[in-house]
Parts: structure tokens; sequence; C-alpha cells
């Protein structure tokens, strides 16, 4: 089978999720893997079971060459969805098997209330609203309410177990999950209550979704899923839809890519006929706030890639910021006020110096700091005669790098060296800022920020919750998900300094 045209990038995640990083030996295992998704007409007439369909299909075929798409009657509407998730699955990789041997299939996640007999292991899932459900042993069923929550994070959590399953050989814990029923809005697992009915109009005026790459696309994709929002969202990123980011990116195709068009407007099309307003800033956060002409930020949700983003959005003092990341060994969501509990900063401000970014690019490509700092602040593009001259320093093969031929040098370090293993897994720093996660975990971070945001939004929470959640997906859930966290123990943060504190009240008195 045909591994898709990213396959590169979805190597570097499986490298630095599994410490694999033999590119060819993963290649060859990967071109022998399928995963089958089989349901039924019951699956096919709930709301939530078509919103689970949808995004276990789009997580599945970015990245396996194979995905089996098995009805389990013979509904008309059974047979329909068939073919709209094959053409869904094909923008994404053309050149996916849509019929594997069944040889090939390493597991079959399953939606609806039928138990077929397929010869492989499978995996139950679906959600009843706000509770996503997996069983690995009976059809667990989906609801039809408009809450589409539940049913986006029983699509990860089973895209991740059909993962354990695909590549138990190299990972240290492969249990699958037993039974669960995870609450997504308040973080609880176990045999929950179906939880408060999501309103049938809930209003996010005044939301800013800072950071459209694979978490923030995510949240989109399932805040788009829920009928009953309205209001405006600010959406701000200045990039665009790139072949190297169809490995996790939620509803980007190969169109998208080949067009180049902007992350802003390709998550303004998901809103296209509902009630919510997407004002697109194809803007860095800090060219929006200059173009700003009124301070207030009322809620800010942040899927930024680095520390020093955050640490920089929590300075423009949002009146609340809901935060979500993926990171080697978890994902999760934060939620911060400022006054009271950590604020964003603090959970980013570095325990001790940090390396610079000169320091860093040249520790990397092993040629002289000083020569590489001063190559930064010209803003040197690469060229063949430098790759040659990193090819040999660095023993990295110069073929591996020609590609990134003309780029600027800070953008080589960011794609040549922290998004590929041919420097070590370990290239970029420690800081975790460079991380590339399976789809499946950034799609979760992305589905529990949009439930962050619809709860803030109609204060569906009647308890406090501490301010982190953290889940790893590459084992079994825990039973606790829910973290305190206090401010940063340096004293020194922005929030607990007077100046700082005294404008942020007067901002929101
Ligand atoms: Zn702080």
């Amino acid at each position: 089978m045909n591994v898709a045209s990213f396959f590169d990038r979805s190597a570097t995640a499986v490298a630095q999720v599994l410490g694999e990083c033999d590119s060819d030996r993963l290649r060859l295992k990967l071109s022998g893997l399928a995963v089958a998704l089989a349901f039924d007409s019951k699956a096919v007439r709930a709301s939530e079971g078509v919103a689970t369909l949808e995004l276990a299909t789009d997580l599945l075929a970015r990245f396996y060459p194979g995905l089996g798409l098995i009805p389990l009657d013979d509904d008309p509407a059974t047979v329909a969805m068939v073919s709209k998730l094959g053409e869904a699955a094909g923008a994404i990789h053309p050149g996916i098997e849509l019929k594997p041997e069944m040889c090939t299939v390493c597991c079959c996640l399953i939606v609806g209330s039928r138990v077929p007999a397929l010869g492989v292991p499978t995996i139950f899932i679906g959600s009843h609203g706000w509770n996503a459900i997996l069983d690995p042993s009976q059809p667990v069923g989906s609801l039809d309410t408009l809450n589409p929550f539940g049913a986006a994070a029983a699509a990860c959590v089973g895209v991740a177990n059909a993962f354990r399953f695909a590549f138990a050989d190299l990972l240290p814990d492969t249990r699958p999950d037993r039974a669960l029923e995870f609450d997504v809005l308040h973080h609880r697992l176990g045999r929950c209550s179906v939880g408060p009915a999501l309103p049938d109009r809930v209003d996010i005026d005044g939301t800013h979704l800072v950071g459209l790459g694979a978490i923030g696309r995510a949240a989109a994709w399932s805040l788009s899923h829920a009928p009953a929002l309205r209001g405006r969202l600010d959406g701000v990123d200045h990039e665009a839809i790139e072949d190297s980011n169809l490995q996790r990116y939620v509803g980007a195709t190969q169109a998208d890519a080949a067009a180049g068009v902007l992350k802003c407007q390709s998550v303004m099309a998901m809103f296209r006929g509902s009630g919510v307003q997407v004002v697109e800033h194809p803007l860095t956060w800090g060219q929006y706030l200059r173009s700003r002409a009124d301070c207030r930020l009322d809620r800010v949700a942040v899927a930024l890639d680095t520390p020093d983003d955050r640490i920089s959005l929590q300075a423009a003092l949002p009146r609340r910021i809901l935060n979500a990341w993926t990171q080697p060994g978890d994902l999760g969501v934060s939620r911060h006020g400022f006054t009271s509990g950590p604020c964003l900063a603090c959970l980013y401000l570095p325990e001790r110096e940090v390396p610079s970014l000169s320091h860093l690019v040249a520790d990397a490509i092993r040629l002289p700091e000083l020569e590489v700092r001063g190559l930064l602040h010209a803003g040197f593009r690469v060229d063949a005669a430098f790759l040659g001259r990193v090819a040999l320093a660095a023993e990295v093969p110069l073929e591996a790098l020609l590609p990134f031929d003309g780029l600027p040098l800070r953008s080589f370090y960011t794609k040549a060296v922290c998004g590929t293993t041919w420097f070590g897994t370990g290239a970029g720093g420690d800081r975790g800022a460079m991380a590339v996660p399976m789809a499946f975990q950034s799609a979760l971070a992305g589905v529990l920020l949009a439930v962050e945001i619809v709860a803030d939004a109609v204060m569906l929470r009647t308890t406090a919750m501490a301010p982190l959640t953290k889940i790893n997906l590459l084992k079994p859930l825990g039973s606790r998900l829910v973290e305190p966290a206090a401010k940063h123990k340096s004293g020194q943060c922005i929030c607990q300094d007077d100046t700082y504190r005294a404008a942020y009240q007067r901002k929101y008195a």
C-alpha cells in the first residue's frame, strides 16, 4: 500500500513518540498496515455517531495507507456514508487503499450497535453527550444529540487504541483501554452520569482562537459541529497550510496544501452556514495586538507553538485564558484567570536560564555560534554551499538537507532540525517547543480546548476545576486527569507584579 506524501512528517512524529528513528523500517512497516472502521445505520442516523465517524476517518487517513470502511448493514444511509467517508479519506491521501486485505488490518473500530465477526481485534466507540465511551467487548452506541464533544473525543481515544495495536512491538505499554466512559466536561472517568445538556443556544461572542495549527483547528472543527453555537470568533494565525501539515491537520486536504490556503481562511470555511461568525486575522499575535484599538480581550483560547509565544500572549492580559498543548509524554488543557491561581506564564516560565536561539542552532548544526548569530541577525537564507558545510559538520546526508535550500536560517532550523530526525530526536532544546505529535493527540487537545470555550461561555461547570488536565494517549487513560498547579515559585511572574495586577483589575473591573 502507498504511504502518504507527508510520510516523512509522520515518521518524525512516530520517531518522537516511539523512539524508533529508522525511517526506512517505519515506511516498510507502515506500508503493510491498515485499520478498519465499521458502522451500521444506527450510527449513521445519530448526529454523534456521524461526528465520531467523520473524525475517526480523518485521523486514520492521515496515517495508515489502508482504511477499510465496512458497512454493517445494507441500509442506503450506511452505504451512502461509506462513499462519503471514502471521498474524505481520498482528499487527504489520494493513494489510500479503501479495500485493504483483511490480513493487513490490525484492528477495527466499530460505531453503532452491531457485533460483526471480522476476525481482527475490535474496539467499540461511541458517545452519550459529553461522555466519550469505549469498550473492547460490546457495542456502546451513539446518541442523536447536537453535542459533538464526547463523540469527537471518542474518535481520538479509539484511534489512539488502534495505534497501540499497530505498534505493539515498539510501545512500552500496549494494553488497550478497558471499558471506559470519559466525561469531557468534568474530565472524570468511570460510569459517568450523562451531565448537563448542551443548551440550545451557546453564545461564544468575544472568543479569540490564537494559533490555528493542529490543535487550534481541531478545536474549530469541534465547535463547528455544535449547531447551538452563536457569536463572533476571532481566529489569529499568519501561516498557510503546507503539505507537511497534512499529517495532523483535521479537515485539511491535499488541495488546501497545493493552493497554500491560509490557516485562518480554512478555519473560517469550517463554519460556513453556522451561527458562528469567524473573523480571520492572518497576522502574528503581536501584529494582531498592534492592529487593535481595544485592549480588552475577554476569552482567549491558545494553541501556540512555543513557551515564549504563550508568555507574550499572557502579557496582553486577557480576562480569561484557555490553553491547550501537546508535548512528549502528554497532551492537555489548562484554565487561567490572572489574580488567583497560576496564570499562563506561570506554567511556561523556565525553571532555569534558557539557551539563546543562536546557541541552539549552532549546537545542532555544529557551526560556530558567533557565525550563526550573525547569519540569523542578517536574515541569511541557506544555500547549497552552506548546506554542504552543515552536512559535513553534523554528519547528515546532504540529500536530506537539499529540499530546504533557500529557506531563511531560522526556518531551516525549525523545519530541518526540529521537524526531522536527522539531527536526533532531542534536537530543538528540551522545552518541548517543536515536538511533532500524532494526529490523534493534537485532535484530542483541540476537542478539550473547544469544551473549555463552551464551558466558560455558558458556565456549565457548577464546581471549580483545578487548573490542569493532562492525558497520555499512549497508554490506558489513568483515573486522575486533573491536577492542581500554583503560581510560579520564583515570585517573578507578571501575575505576581502589583503593576500588572492593578492593570488587569482596571481592565475588567
Ligand atoms: Zn503567572
